[in-house]
């Protein structure tokens, strides 16, 4: 397969010089008319195979820093990488976010040594992981982590996002973000599943499709755009330990029918570069596999772009995974894959491996060619060679009030109300309230990955502005009706001192209690257990045990089992990793200055040993009691999928569909009417779920297939469209193919239902 594609590269590559040579007319136009193809191909035909090698290699800022210093690039380590080594990129902080200022100081100081000490002035590609916001950028908006957004069920607060995620980046100078992430999150254990979308198909797929084309749109010249990165491609987010960065087993069916649309999806929109996986799928680590990176990714998706290595991944195929005896033949199996670029990221043995490879012919000049083809179409395409340096105009998109209100209305849309009973919520805003919990003060844990620091964890670089809910309660009922002992850091022992909950109870009219997760990024967020920290249950038992009405706030980037306190609770907000804004929406929600619509975006387990999908299949959930006597009960969330309570009432009516009986390249058009029946206004998302009564591969009980959010006031109603493609009720079959079977369809939006069939008759 590596071969057919490298043939027909060089087919399609010697006919574009064929004719640009035959053609002198084009050879005599100048550099601006010719286009940016025949730029890279003339460019590719004039460098070394040390310098076609230097661009295929990314090293980390760290190692070229001044010693001790994580501001101040050091010129001679840059020399020697750049015009020595001749890296195409770098990427990544030394140890945490830089001002707008510093950026453009060491881009500058970057590109000066590009331009002027390579032998044919490549400008260097910058990369950045801004996850959430320009995370690395001092003073930047962070948005909802990605588990949030998708509790949004808002594809426009998506695309804002990203919007300004972009303007925030390429003011910074940076044009290639490594985002987003498209994992769908199917095993809760794993420490990036706030990253993900959760664990919906087709929610991680139009959100993240949106974010890339919101990404991208403008033009990858334009200052209001960066270079997208999908990933990890593929299977990162279902590791069977729940541990990071270890083994997957995902059968074919699985893959693609759960994994591989997302990927597809981003594909078709033209997104600019792909991030590998780093752990393996059934044994086979991604980075040494031609089957997922050329089989699927460039024949089946039609995957254009650049393909980066994760961190330090080339290495691991010889380190971690032991298919590669050596450090060489670790880098000859990932180049001839398809991986372009490795994220080596510490030194420059990949450079030296591949110029040995290919001078002893186990890696050919072709592969290196196709990659560094890549790497530089995507420079072009960014404007670098135009202008390399930080773009001054691009400033000022930077740090806009406008932001803020976004990732407010972000976190306010995200946050779900899992419980209210006898609608505690909304408080009144002359209640007197008692704050507790490791969550209550922490303006970290609101953030966790990515956030000015990796970890997340570090508060020093949060913009002063950054409140924590104890500062947003205090904004908004007054410091005299707020109680809280909380201390800055989420581990402080203050933050659990029970005697506190008991001494103070009686001066409170509620308790609040701020639980959940430290803030955490990559396999430092591992744990054995879903079930919430001993410490924090105790928090909880001891503020029940006052007798006062306690209210949970879960600050935390997966579900974290609370079966033993649910009953304990009055009511409970889910805040997942709000963001900047996190604190204040928390605040409006509580104090009923905004009406809640988050739905969650996975399924909340009852118990650690029982996890299990929405989209699970019928026989998933069968009892067996005793011989011939089953009971179908064996689907006991805490809460299911799509579930999020609001302070008004929806009543769903009238589904209908225009027609019983469609044939399989018929549209399907389906109406819905919603009555906001409650008292105030509220925002709902309406979900579309399809069921697929009999097929030849078992079907899911449900599967999503549309959302949208609307907005109703008290008493208004209105009738809502959708149109379905038989697409929509495909699956994958047992030889790995997309099909659509004729049968009975029952089609579901809230409490409504209807079935129809696919076929000329009713079967
Ligand atoms: C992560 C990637 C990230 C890269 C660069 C890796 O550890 O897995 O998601 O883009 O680091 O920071």
């Amino acid at each position: 397969m590596t071969n057919k594609i490298n043939l027909n590269f060089w087919v399609w590559i010697f006919s574009i010089i064929l004719f640009s040579s035959c053609n002198m007319k084009l050879k005599e136009e100048s550099a601006q008319t010719r286009t940016k193809d025949e730029r890279v191909l003339t460019l590719l035909d004039k460098m070394s195979i040390e310098e076609k090698v230097g661009q295929m290699t990314q090293v980390t800022l760290g190692m070229l820093m001044k010693d001790g210093s994580t501001t101040q690039v050091d010129e001679n380590k840059l020399k020697e990488a750049i015009a020595e080594n001749m890296v195409g990129s770098i990427l990544n902080v030394a140890g945490h976010a830089l001002s707008v200022e510093q950026w453009h100081d060491i881009l500058t100081k970057i590109q000066d040594i590009s331009l002027q000490e390579t032998p044919n002035s490549i400008p260097v590609l910058y990369g950045i992981d801004a996850i959430h916001g320009a995370n690395y950028t001092l003073g930047s908006t962070l948005f909802p982590h990605n588990i949030g957004m998708a509790a949004t069920r808002n594809i426009d607060l998506v695309k804002e996002a990203a919007k300004i995620t972009a303007k925030e980046v390429r003011a910074s100078g940076i044009r290639w973000n490594f985002d987003p992430t498209m994992g769908v999150g199917r095993q809760p254990l794993w420490s990036r599943f706030e990253e993900t979308y959760g664990e919906d198909v087709y929610v991680t797929t139009s959100m993240s499709e949106a974010a890339i084309v919101s990404y991208e749109e403008d033009g990858l010249e334009n200052i209001t755009a960066v270079a997208a990165c999908m990933k990890h491609y593929l299977g990162y987010s279902f590791p069977q330990t729940g541990k990071d960065r270890t083994p997957a087993y995902i059968p074919e069916v699985m893959l693609r029918e759960i994994f591989l649309p997302p990927f597809a999806a981003a594909s078709g929109a033209g997104v600019s570069t792909v991030m590998i996986n780093s752990g393996e799928i059934n044994g086979m680590p991604v980075h040494g596999s031609s089957y997922y990176l050329q089989d699927i990714l460039r024949d089946e998706l039609n995957f254009e772009g650049l393909a980066v290595s994760d961190w330090e991944d080339i290495k691991r195929l010889h380190l971690r995974h032991h298919i590669a005896a050596t450090p060489k033949e670790a880098v000859k199996i990932a180049v001839n894959a398809g991986v372009d670029m490795s994220m080596v990221p510490m030194d420059y043995s990949f450079r030296n491996l591949l110029i040995e490879l290919v001078n002893e012919g186990a890696v050919s000049e072709e592969r290196i060619d196709e990659a560094v083809y890549r790497i530089l179409k995507l420079k072009f395409d960014l404007g670098l060679f135009n202008n390399p340096y930080p773009e001054k105009e691009a400033v000022k998109n930077f740090g806009k009030d406008a932001y803020k209100q976004v990732a407010l209305n972000a976190a306010r849309e995200s946050i779900t109300l899992l419980k209210n009973n006898n609608n505690l919520l909304p408080l009144s805003k002359n209640s007197k309230i008692l704050l507790a919990g490791p969550a209550a003060h922490d303006i970290t844990a609101l953030h966790s990955s990515w956030s000015y620091v990796w970890q997340g964890n570090d508060r020093k670089y949060y913009p002063e502005s950054t409140l924590s809910i104890k500062e947003a309660f205090i904004n908004k009922i007054g410091e005299e009706n707020v109680i809280c002992n909380a201390a800055l850091q989420f581990n402080d022992q203050v933050n659990y001192n029970t005697g506190f909950i008991r001494a103070n109870a009686g001066k409170a009219d509620y308790i609040v209690l701020a639980l959940g997760e430290r803030a955490y990024a990559e396999s430092p967020g591992g744990i054995h257990d879903l079930a919430l920290d001993k410490n924090q249950i105790e928090l909880a038992e001891a503020a029940s045990a006052t007798g006062k009405p306690v209210i949970l706030l879960l600050v935390e980037g997966r579900p974290r089992v609370i079966s033993g306190i649910e009953p304990k609770t009055d009511a409970i907000l889910m805040l997942y990793r709000p963001g900047s804004q996190g604190a204040n929406a928390t605040a409006d929600i509580l104090f009923g200055d905004y009406n809640p619509s988050g739905k969650l975006p996975f399924t909340y387990p009852r118990e650690s040993g029982d996890v299990l999908m929405y989209d699970h299949k019928n026989s998933e959930t069968f009892n067996e009691i005793i011989v011939d006597n089953y009971e179908q009960n064996g689907f006991n969330p805490q809460w299911p999928f799509g579930f999020g309570l609001s302070y008004t009432s929806f009543e769903y009516s009238e589904l209908k569909l225009n027609k019983a009986v469609f044939t399989t390249d018929e549209a399907i058009e389906v109406s819905v009417k919603l009555t906001n029946s409650g008292k105030v206004k509220g925002k709902e998302a309406i979900e579309l779920y399809t069921t697929d009564l009999y097929a030849s591969v078992s079907p899911s009980v449900k599967r999503l297939k549309r959302f949208q959010k609307v907005e109703l006031g008290p008493g208004e109603s209105n009738t809502f469209k959708f149109e379905l493609t038989s697409n929509d009720l495909s699956f994958i079959n047992t030889s790995g193919q997309r099909v659509v079977e004729k049968g009975a369809f029952k089609l579901s939006i809230g409490d409504q239902t209807i079935e129809f069939n696919i076929g000329e008759d009713n079967l």
